[in-house]
């Protein structure tokens, strides 16, 4: 690593938006390149990484030095490389890349001792309290995780004087340590009790001869919900935990970390770094610090753990790769599956991309022989994929506002008698999705962006789901005045409850989305009571998509299966096979076979019937060939333009003047699409125009694009936000 001797003159990458870097002097002692130090930028203290060289060629006085190199291990130069690239692939200035890769509290603190506390020797306390009940429950619930006072009263909803009262009778120990701990470490050696089927084996195997030739790789890990995916991945973690390199496990949503965590814990016997939202600032600070001084051997975390600072990344697995929330949508626009392949091809690691249902970008790569294709088709043990059946709802003569068929009802009530679960799915959180006036037909939208406002009844409000605004349900119509008027219109999984409720009084019912729960932990809470039993019914949004194992349940009713089919989105028809399969595959996951049934008003539209029918390799060819013949992704290459501002004439006339000047662009042959009012025109209270660019896969179109934007003066107000191979259209 190259080293800085003191008033060298060196170039720093600061976390301040300027388009370029700032030179200045090596402090006493000198610096190494890749330091992580604090420079002055004006009068303030910025934190920055020691790029390289200084360019010089200012007045050598009047360069000001370093003012102190962090604690912290110097930027690898493969960190600065990966930073570069998807810079580059992301058209994202780098100081906002450098933003995304010390996401770390305390980075520049010194090393020091600090109070923890954890559990101590005492079983139990003279006399129970409500209170002291919770401290011990967090750190049990945490395993040897150990907090800080403020922290460990704050999870428990506590005062500090409690757990101060604990410490006293030995319940809770307090101790000095370090302020980062290294992770216990992880033990590889195969568990007696899991004997891998053949086909898992076979998968598992070829995992792990990857892992072990220390080369870029990725592989396409296929399989439906249950048969194994998870417990073949963890052999490929087994293997670079062996090779002495450091493993990365992408995870989709929080809430399914905590499963996770018990799994690693049950295979390698510790647990690992987290690195997520949910994750204390004292847990993050020591993730990030731990994974660059070789103390965590294994990272389980969301996008944002691929900016991590490892010292020798062998392995990225990313579970459920087809998820949706691996897309960054604001800040740096990225795909953390993306960014996923180009990290581990620039460091020789390799790429597990696990799903039941495959985005087609890398289904396509695995047909084009780019990723290895494993497959897993069966599940495990006596599981069985559930019996898949429309419910045509032209036949079912529904009520007016009701939305559970009678054939949907019947099916409930048999599992009600069977002691079984069922759960109806509607991807649409609160009461109604739209409140209209009856008198003069108004409909209740949000101030600051053009979107209706949603009804909340359990919160008794209304929620913008652009902007998050709320305000009181009004009782009278805020357009005519009329009292008493207004009436909810179509349902949210708030109304599907209490229809189930109606039909079903003597059900328990459980209701999981996302709004409801304040925090990870109460979700989690949710879901563990829900699999062991404690609800007859459940009634979901998309969370109860992904992952969970709920074994008692043997129904899943799709309340409304033609919702994502609707409007232009160029992935709707995938989104919509995905999201069907993977809700289907709740049903059944132990002994009981399970059944799907999905109301529809069109069962013999392709999409419906493709996942009725379970032909999915057809599904995915007919699919494929309908975005070649558009030339869109994964066949072609497009990029979205949104242009926002206060200001509705400026950003229209910006979005002329762009589509006026695209010599660079036709240079590549791209097109250019818009400028166009966006679907969702105004978000808080923002003007939205889109632009559109199209190219072909082998076009260098980020180059292009920067040299067209890089005709233009972007006025004050107005944001340029480039998202390349946009994911969302809105
Ligand atoms: P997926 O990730 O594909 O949903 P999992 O790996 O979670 O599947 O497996 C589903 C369930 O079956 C888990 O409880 C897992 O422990 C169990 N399982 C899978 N394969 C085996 C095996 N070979 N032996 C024992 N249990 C297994
Ligand atoms: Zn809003």
């Amino acid at each position: 690593m190259r080293h800085f001797a003191e008033g060298d003159l060196v170039s720093v990458l600061t976390t301040q938006p300027l388009d370029r870097l700032l030179d200045y002097k090596a402090p006493e002692g000198g610096c190494f390149q890749g330091a992580f130090v604090e420079v002055p930028l004006g009068p303030r203290k910025v934190l920055g990484v020691v790029w390289g060289d200084g360019e010089g060629g200012y007045d050598l006085a009047k360069v000001r030095s370093v003012i102190r190199v962090l604690d912290a291990v110097p930027m690898r130069d493969e960190m600065r490389q990966f930073l570069i690239r998807a810079a580059e692939y992301t058209l994202t200035p780098m100081p906002a890349m450098l933003r995304l890769a010390t996401r770390s509290p305390g980075l520049g603190d010194p090393p020091a001792m600090r109070v923890i506390y954890r559990r101590g020797t005492v079983e139990e306390p003279d006399r129970w309290t409500p209170a002291r009940q919770k401290v011990v429950a967090v750190l049990e619930d945490f395993g040897g995780l150990a907090f800080t006072l403020a922290e460990l009263a704050e999870m428990a909803g506590v005062s500090t004087s409690v757990v101060k009262g604990l410490v006293k009778q030995g319940v809770v120990a307090e101790e000095e340590s370090p302020r980062d701990l290294p992770y216990p470490r992880l033990d590889p050696t195969p568990r007696g009790d899991v004997a891998l089927t053949e086909e898992q084996a076979h998968a598992a195997r070829a995992l792990r001869t990857g892992v072990a030739a220390r080369q870029y790789g990725t592989a396409l890990l296929k399989g439906v919900t249950g048969s194994g995916k998870t417990e073949v991945y963890l052999e490929a973690v087994a293997a670079c935990l062996e090779a002495g390199r450091q493993a990365l496990v992408l995870l989709p949503e929080i809430a399914l970390t905590a499963e996770f965590l018990t799994r690693v814990e049950d295979r390698f016997g510790a647990r690992p770094a987290e690195w997520h939202s949910g994750v204390t600032m004292t847990e993050r600070r020591r993730a990030w610090k731990m994974v660059s001084e070789n103390g965590a051997q294994l990272v389980v975390g969301a996008r944002s753990a691929l900016f991590l600072p490892y010292q020798d990344l062998g392995l990225i697995v990313v579970d459920e790769e087809h998820d949706t929330s691996y897309k960054q949508e604001d800040g740096v626009l990225y795909n953390a599956r993306d960014m996923a392949v180009l990290r581990a091809s620039m460091t020789g690691a390799q790429v597990v991309l696990a799903s039941a249902t495959p985005s087609l970008e890398s289904w396509a790569n695995a047909d084009a022989g780019k990723y290895t294709r494993l497959t897993l088709t069966s599940r495990f043990g006596e599981a069985i994929m559930p019996e898949m059946r429309a419910i045509d709802m032209r036949a079912e003569a529904l009520p007016a506002n009701r939305w559970i068929s009678d054939t949907l009802a019947g099916a409930v009530r048999h599992r009600l008698g069977e002691g079984e679960q069922s759960l109806l799915f509607l991807n649409r959180r609160g009461y109604a999705p739209v409140t209209i006036c009856r008198a003069c037909g108004h409909q209740i939208g949000c101030d600051h962006c053009d979107a209706r406002m949603v009804e909340h009844r359990f919160q008794k409000r209304l929620m913008c789901h652009q902007c998050g605004e709320t305000k009181p349900m009004p009782s009278v119509c805020p357009s005519c005045e009329a009292e008493d008027r207004l009436a909810p219109v179509g349902p949210g999984v708030e109304r599907i409850t209490e229809e189930v409720t109606s039909l079903f009084p003597e059900a328990r019912t459980a209701l999981l989305s996302s709004d409801l729960y304040g925090s990870a932990r109460a979700l989690k809470a949710q879901i563990e009571d829900i699999a062991a039993g404690g609800a007859d019914i459940i009634i979901g949004t998309q969370i109860v998509a992904k992952g969970h194992n709920f074994p008692h349940l043997t129904l899943v009713g799709v309340i409304d299966a033609d919702l994502g089919l609707q409007g232009s989105d160029l992935r709707a028809a995938e989104r919509t096979f995905q999201l069907m399969r993977q809700v289907a595959g709740r049903a059944g996951r132990a002994e009981k076979p399970g059944v799907a049934l999905m109301q529809t008003y069109q069962p013999e539209h392709p999409v419906i019937r493709a996942i009725l029918s379970g032909e999915e390799e057809e599904f995915w060819r007919a699919e494929a060939a309908e975005r070649k013949m558009a030339g869109v992704p994964p066949y072609g290459r497009m990029a979205g333009i949104v242009l926002s501002s206060p200001d509705v004439a400026e950003v229209f006339d910006f979005g002329k003047a762009l589509a006026a000047r695209t010599a660079p662009l036709h240079q590549i042959g791209a097109q250019v699409f818009g400028p166009a009012a966006a679907p969702i025109a105004r978000i808080r209270g923002r003007h939205r125009v889109r632009l559109l660019v199209k190219a072909e896969k082998t076009a260098p179109l980020q180059r292009a694009l920067a040299a067209w934007l890089g005709q233009f003066r972007v006025p004050t107000n107005l944001r340029v936000a480039v998202d390349i191979d946009p994911q969302s259209f809105y």
